[in-house]
């Protein structure tokens, strides 16, 4: 049995969220301190699997810039998030994109896509 305090990021109060239970096995024995419903869902998913947008650069060929910043379009796994780098790392995109363009859909599986979120 594991017991957390999570700062719920989902709004500017920043309720401290005390979750008990085992994330292995996906048990929440206890949940307290949220304000909403919001903070109480935020808080679950933070203590079973945390996710994270994950936000970085892409190598370009042809283009005038050497990188082009992307990021996936939902939060993906934690946990994957070195594994997602070293997959970004593998790849090249070429002009033109524009924001918003799938480099890659359903990144790693993840239902997420890497999408650019800058020009070329
Ligand atoms: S629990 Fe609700 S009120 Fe508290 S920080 Fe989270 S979203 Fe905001």
């Amino acid at each position: 049995m594991v017991t957390k305090d999570i700062i719920c990021i989902t709004c500017p109060q920043g309720c401290i969220i005390k979750v008990t239970g085992d994330p292995a096995k996906g048990e929440i024995t206890s949940c307290e301190g949220f304000k909403c419903k919001r903070g109480k869902v935020y808080a679950e998913n933070e203590f079973i699997r945390p996710l994270r947008i994950l936000t970085t650069s892409v190598k370009t060929e042809g283009a005038v810039v050497p990188l082009l910043p992307v990021r996936t379009s939902a939060p993906i796994p934690k946990e994957m998030q070195i594994e997602a780098m070293a997959e970004v790392k593998k790849l090249t995109v070429k002009a033109p994109m524009k924001p918003g363009d799938v480099i890659v859909a359903d990144f790693m599986g993840t239902g997420a896509d890497l999408v650019a979120s800058g020009s070329l």
